[in-house]
Order: C-alpha cells, then structure tokens, then sequence
C-alpha cells in the first residue's frame, strides 16, 4: 500500500498530540476532534483498511482494542464510557487509509450514527 499521513506520523515527519505508544501501536490526538476525547490507535505496521487485516493480525487487532480500554482507564472516563469506531472504505466514511481505531469519549453518544 502506499504511505499515508499517519505513515508520517509514525515517522515523526509531520507532528502530532501522541498520547500512547508501545512497539506496534500509535495512539494520538485527532486533529479534528468530534468529542471531548477524541484519540486515533494505528498499528504501526501498514492495513490500509480492515479488509486488508489478515489472520496473521489477530492478536494486533485485539491490542488496539485493549490499548483504547487501557487508555479509557488511565484517563478516567472508562466507567462512564466511550465509543471504539473502525470506519472501513466509503461507505464507512474512511478517508485515510491507514487502519485505525477512534477512541470517542467525555459527551453522550448517539445511535444511529448517521
Ligand atoms: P477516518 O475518516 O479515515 O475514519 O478518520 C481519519 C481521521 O484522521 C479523521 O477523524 C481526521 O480528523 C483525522 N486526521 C486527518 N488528518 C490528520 C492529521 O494530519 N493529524 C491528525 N492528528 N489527525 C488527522
């Protein structure tokens, strides 16, 4: 797959509010939060989507789970609650195509999403 904006935030190229990191995984700020918390968790190894995830990525897409609950804790706001979210191609409503989990926190959420 090709590089992708997150690829250089990985890389340190173009900078961002990191909040969480271990060996494979980024947590940082997204740049236009739609929440109170609003936290991106990329592997640092490349899926463009989650119809690129393979078996071989189990264990890495469950990190990414336990890396929001672990930072949800941490933070405060894991009782209260939150929203994990995994947009995937157009009509998920991705558009960088880097997989990632939104972690959503600190309001209400609604469902329906829309
Ligand atoms: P998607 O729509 O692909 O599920 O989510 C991509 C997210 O990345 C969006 O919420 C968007 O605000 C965020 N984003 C896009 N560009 C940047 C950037 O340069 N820095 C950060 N921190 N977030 C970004």
């Amino acid at each position: 797959m090709g590089d992708t904006l997150f690829g250089k935030i990985i890389r340190r190229e173009i900078p961002a509010e990191i909040v969480y990191e271990d060996d494979d995984i980024l947590g940082f700020r997204d740049v236009n939060p739609q929440a109170p918390v609003h936290v991106l968790f990329i592997p640092k190894q490349p899926i463009a989507t989650l119809n690129d995830a393979t078996p071989a990525d189990a264990a890495l897409l469950g990190r990414l789970l336990l890396a929001c609950a672990a930072y949800a804790k941490q933070e405060g706001f894991a009782e209260q609650g939150y929203r994990t979210v995994v947009n995937c191609n157009e009509h998920g409503g991705q558009t960088v195509f880097h997989l990632h989990v939104h972690l959503l926190a600190g309001r209400t959420m609604q469902w329906p999403p829309g």
